[in-house]
């Protein structure tokens, strides 16, 4: 038998009013979504199930949705990532979410303050309009917030003016590189080559998380790492478990082992889930996922892997906040030894092309926020390595 899924990522539309530089979802929309009711086959091993798109919040039904996933996954941790950009809609459709689910948090996408998130998800006006459903949902009670940013070479060095807004702001931060992928942002045209900026500025936000005294914020502070020593080619530090812990399910119900790769397990319409993840397509896929250059590092499959690592995780985490409070932290450069990851599109990728959408990672993503309270993994029915 295959593990079960405890983290999944459902895209539940293709439709989106942003703009964004480093995403074609809004260039191809999705028709004939799946229905909350469709829904249903989502499986009750789930802790984390991140509500994404497109702009999840352009449907209506959002709140019968997330019925759904709670009714199926009463353990899950839901998660909705937006583009921010519709204050007044957002906190309509919020209101009847808490009724069914008050634990449910939301992710905005910040990419900088001002011009430069306007400039990268190509809305005028767009920051005050996050700024906007920020305050609105503040003003429903929640407290499960996040503003999630994705690297670009445009915001690399907005970085820290948002990460400093999230303390202000008393919400959690997550970030990712910009990823290319066919099937779900429709692009392979991010290039990412700020890694010297990048090592810049995350650096002291990775440095000021390991001097907390938050276990949570340490875990952040790896994750990050992760993210930094992705971009510049170093790869994922562990073999991935898409597939097996994580699956991403398109707006359609076209079910993929994650957000990069482009290979399809079934189709909830026209099959079981539990046939789906059972088939001999899903375990040929695992063994690909097993073996996958891309090696990228997104918090939905980073999650996971952490937990099934915190030794080697526990030990990084040691020796970076003892040389943080000694004042030499610094964030460790690629050993060089590692494999150059791929482009999302498969294609071998110029150092330091990676990453992630934040918003997607959502996850996926998603993001650092979600790092923390996972229950174990289940056990692979294989090795994970
Ligand atoms: S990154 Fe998100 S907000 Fe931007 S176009 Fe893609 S789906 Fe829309
Ligand atoms: S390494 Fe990345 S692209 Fe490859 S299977 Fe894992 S999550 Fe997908």
């Amino acid at each position: 038998m295959p593990t079960q899924p405890i983290d999944v990522v459902l895209a539940t539309t293709y439709r989106c009013n942003a703009r964004c530089i480093m995403c074609n979802i809004w260039q191809n929309p999705s028709e004939n979504d799946l229905t909350p009711e469709e829904y249903r086959f989502l499986p009750s091993s789930l802790r984390y199930v991140n509500i994404s798109g497109g702009e999840p919040f352009l449907r209506d039904d959002i709140p019968e949705i997330v019925a759904v996933v709670k009714e199926r996954a009463p353990n899950a941790q839901i998660i909705i990532s937006s583009n921010g950009f519709m204050p007044g809609k957002i906190e309509k459709l919020m209101k009847e979410v808490l009724k069914v689910d008050p634990t449910v948090g939301v992710g905005i996408s910040i990419d900088g303050k001002g011009e430069t998130h306007n400039h990268v998800r190509g809305i005028p006006k767009g920051f005050d309009k996050c700024m906007d459903t920020l305050t609105r949902l503040k003003g429903l009670g929640m407290t499960n917030l996040r503003l999630a940013f994705t690297v670009v070479d445009d915001n690399v060095e907005e970085l820290p003016l948002v990460y400093k807004l999230t303390k202000e702001l008393g919400v959690e931060f997550s970030m990712a590189v910009a990823q290319n992928s066919s099937h779900y942002f429709k692009t392979d045209q991010n290039n990412f080559s700020g890694i010297d900026l990048l090592k810049k500025n995350l650096g002291p936000m990775v440095e000021d998380l390991l001097k907390t005294s938050t276990p949570k914020n340490w875990l952040r502070a790896f994750f990050a790492h992760g993210v930094f020593r992705y971009a510049a080619g170093e790869g994922r530090p562990f073999v991935c478990n898409a597939a097996s812990d994580f699956f991403f399910v398109d707006p359609g119900g076209d079910i993929y082992p994650c957000n990069i790769m482009e290979r399809v397990l079934g189709n909830v319409r026209k099959d079981s889930f539990e046939n789906i993840w059972a088939s001999h397509q899903a375990e040929k896929i695992r063994g690909e996922v097993r073996a996958c250059e891309l090696r990228c590092w997104m918090v939905c499959t980073a999650r996971t892997d952490m937990k099934r690592h915190a030794g080697q995780v526990g030990s990084w985490i040691m020796k970076n906040k003892t040389a943080a409070h000694l004042g030499n932290f610094e964030l460790e450069l690629p050993s060089g030894t590692g494999e150059q990851p791929k482009g999302g599109n498969g294609k071998p990728q110029p150092k330091g092309d990676n990453g992630a959408d934040a918003d997607k990672t959502k996850g996926s993503d998603d993001g650092l926020h979600v790092l923390n309270d996972a229950p174990p993994p289940n056990k692979p029915s294989q090795p994970s390595a």
